[in-house]
């Protein structure tokens, strides 16, 4: 559920997962005005549907919403995961974090969360659970940097980092050795800075968590300027699979080629 919703992939790849199964399911996306969230969770809980993924921009409501949550979403102040009990409780849960982890391990395996200063662009929804999921694995200095400086020093209140605005980036760069887009900038045309990235030094790692398209400007950017680059494919299938077993009870098959089928997917959007 999200606002948008047409490039989310993930009604594709949990698609794929049911099939393999076979189970009788489906994993529809639902696009709700800004104003709709809380009365359709409302509508959908104790058992109508068996939860939710939540997206841009509800993450943070999301959480407000739920009875119980996980340590990862009570950390972030923001879940990607409602699951519905037939009771009418929702349990909320943020697996973004495991999703960032699994991206690294698969395309930088020699990254570490504490090879220097971290600096996630953004202060949403997406931004708390990196944060939040980075500071639990070891980044010692992690900077957020926002558009609007509020909700970046928000972060900072709750989690302990640090934060900046625009007119601070070059602070806010100072030896950053992890960079992480996690602003929507690249998907609704706008950039995620003001400015380019700083060149930077060996073993840099940037990462974006738009996916679509699967090299956005933003990590052409950062490829050129000699940080290995991350995309956010690999991300989407590490935060799936915990969705994937909390709605039905199965882990994900691993015989199913999920990055494949994404891929197929991208291609067949352009
Ligand atoms: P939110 O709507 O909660 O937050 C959006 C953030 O992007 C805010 O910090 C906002 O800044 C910033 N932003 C929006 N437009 C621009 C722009 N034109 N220029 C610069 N900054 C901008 O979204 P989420 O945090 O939930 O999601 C962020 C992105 O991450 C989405 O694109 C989402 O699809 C993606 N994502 C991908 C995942 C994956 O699995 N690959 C997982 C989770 C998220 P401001 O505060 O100033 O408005």
């Amino acid at each position: 559920m999200g606002h948008p919703i047409r490039h989310s992939l993930s009604p594709r790849l949990h698609g794929a997962w049911i099939d393999h199964l076979g189970l009788d399911a489906a994993y529809v996306p639902l696009r709700v005005t800004e104003g709709g969230f809380e009365r359709l969770v409302d509508g959908l809980k104790g058992g109508v549907f068996a939860g939710l993924n939540v997206t841009l921009p509800f993450k943070e409501r999301a959480l407000v919403l739920a009875d119980e949550a996980d340590e990862a979403a009570r950390r972030a102040g923001a879940a990607n995961l409602l699951v519905f009990s037939p009771d009418e409780r929702i349990m909320a849960k943020n697996t973004d974090g495991l999703g960032l982890f699994y991206a690294f391990q698969q395309q930088t395996p020699h990254w570490r969360a504490d090879q220097g200063p971290v600096v996630v662009l953004g202060a949403g929804g997406a931004a708390r659970g990196a944060v939040a999921a980075l500071m639990a694995g070891g980044a010692k200095d992690v900077r957020v940097l926002n558009r609007t400086l509020s909700r970046a020093e928000a972060i900072a209140a709750d989690l302990g980092c640090s934060a900046f605005g625009w007119d601070q980036t070059e602070r806010a760069f100072d030896g950053v050795a992890t960079l992480v887009n996690a602003t929507s900038g690249g998907l609704s045309g706008g950039d995620a800075l003001p400015t380019p990235p700083p060149a930077t030094c060996a073993g840099a790692v940037a990462m974006d968590m738009v996916y679509t398209p699967l090299k956005t400007a933003f990590l052409q950017s950062c490829e050129h300027l000699g940080y290995a680059p991350v995309d956010g494919l690999d991300m989407l299938i590490g935060q799936a699979r915990p969705s994937f077993a909390a709605f039905y009870g199965v882990s994900p098959p691993e015989a199913v080629d999920s990055r494949a089928i994404l891929l197929a997917a991208l291609a067949g959007q352009v």
